[in-house]
């Protein structure tokens, strides 16, 4: 589609989503009404700029359902992410919804050259994260097989690669690295088997991952883009060219703002990506600030794909971390810690990459009052720690290595980082 014709599809889009929105959505038409907006100012693209922005505070703010447009009788599947304390994030999807997700991954995975000759395994976690199942769909729109592996099981998933002569995969690049290691100490040799193409995101991977991978797997490695907030994976892919990834720009138009002055910045610039979802029925958002930085390049592509295209994600406007593809803030520990009165308002996360494989290790001070008791006895150590962590465990979905500190001893750093220390080198 020419640039022309794409704008004049994207503002009638546009009007038609603002308007469903007001009608539907208190949360939308309170803000609408407090700028003084109606839908009928609402006419063309360049119009968006009018209109409010959306966070993870106000999905937060408004838990469960109420930023849910549709009616309950119409959503058909429900997706969680993780809020940054307390809350998950709630995404529900009507039927049509889902038919939009599942042509977008169709054209990420045709894009890399899956076709249905395909046999092709998805390992990203089933469950509430939207990876999975998302990816699953697009791949039997395709027509490949679908192998739906998950993620764990590593042993029986190398050799079902081998033995099944599976072509293709889509997992988090970590992921990828700890499979290629596992298939190593298996004996499972590059020439056994047959992987092709690999679709890799829900985390931040750089250039030497890349390489990294292709060399390890004997495939090549193409860039899935996505969030469960706008969809789920398939917002944005690679194609042949590997120069940025196409956004899916008709369903979810980008911008990029300053994140401090929430201006829009041009084509070029780096800043925090921001999505409107022009077509979504069952949780439309408005200009959702994703906190991801990054820049958008516009122009054809040598593929001859003209949809508009991303840089890598450089980084994050918030202290969001991803471990092992699941989301994880620090207040999320926070809230665990100031739960326990054993505990002073000292912690710290700490996260590395061990053989391909994220870990996470959470310190917390004690408070002076418990410390003399507390450490007296190993045992009660022990299950102080073993308490800590199963809290932990609910909150983050992902185990934690607990470290109890003597009061004190926790060093207070500055700044935006206070309480991570992130080794890995991403
Ligand atoms: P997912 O299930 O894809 O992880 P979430 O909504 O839980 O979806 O997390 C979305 C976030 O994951 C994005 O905002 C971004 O920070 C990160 N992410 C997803 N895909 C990529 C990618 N290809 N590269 C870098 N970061 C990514
Ligand atoms: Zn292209």
């Amino acid at each position: 589609m020419s640039r022309d014709e794409m704008s004049e599809l994207q503002g009638r889009r546009l009007h038609k989503i603002v308007t469903y929105v007001y009608h539907n959505v208190p949360f939308y038409r309170h803000k609408m009404q407090a700028m003084d907006l109606t839908p009928d100012d609402i006419n063309t693209i360049e119009d968006i700029t009018k209109l409010p922005f959306t966070t993870k505070k106000d999905l937060r703010d408004n838990y469960p359902f109420g930023l849910q447009a549709a009616p309950q009788s119409e959503i058909i599947r429900i997706h969680a992410s993780s809020g940054t304390t307390g809350n998950p994030t709630i995404v529900g999807y009507t039927r049509k919804d889902i038919g939009v997700w599942t042509e977008c991954m169709a054209r990420c995975l045709t894009s890399y050259g899956v076709t249905r000759n395909d046999i092709f395994s998805v390992s990203y976690g089933y469950g509430l994260f939207t990876g999975g199942l998302g990816a699953h769909n697009g791949v039997e729109m395709v027509g490949a097989a679908v192998v739906p592996a998950s993620t764990g099981n590593t042993e029986k998933h190398a050799k079902l690669i081998r033995d099944l002569g599976i072509t293709g995969i889509a997992c988090t690049p970590s992921y990828a690295l700890y499979l290629a290691e596992t298939m190593e100490k298996m004996g499972i040799t590059k020439d056994q088997i047959k992987l092709r193409v690999g679709a890799f995101g829900a985390e931040p991977w750089t250039e030497q991952m890349r390489e990294e991978i292709q060399e390890r797997l004997g495939l090549k490695a193409y860039n899935l883009y996505g969030l469960s907030e706008i969809m789920g994976p398939s917002v944005s892919y690679e194609c042949q060219a590997q120069h940025g990834s196409h956004i899916c720009e008709d369903h979810f138009y980008p911008e990029i703002i300053n994140p401090v002055t929430l201006d829009k910045l041009p084509n070029g610039q780096t800043g925090e990506l921001v999505f409107t979802t022009l077509t979504k029925e069952g949780m439309p958002v408005l200009r959702y600030r994703t906190r991801d930085l990054c820049s958008l390049m516009e122009g054809e592509c040598s593929c001859g794909r003209t949809a508009v295209r991303m840089s890598r994600i450089q980084g994050r406007s918030d202290d969001m971390l991803i471990i092992r593809g699941i989301n994880v803030f620090p207040s999320q520990v926070e809230s665990v810690v100031l739960s326990m009165p054993e505990f002073a308002p000292r912690y710290m996360l700490i996260v590395d990459r061990i053989n391909n494989l994220d870990t996470l290790t959470v310190q917390v001070e004690i408070r002076q009052e418990y410390f003399t008791s507390v450490f007296d006895t190993p045992a009660a150590i022990d299950q102080l720690e073993k308490k800590l962590s199963a809290k932990l465990k609910s909150v983050l979905s992902i185990g934690a290595k607990v470290q109890l500190k003597a009061p004190n001893t926790i060093e207070r750093s500055q700044g935006k980082s206070a309480h991570v220390i992130d080794k890995r080198n991403i």
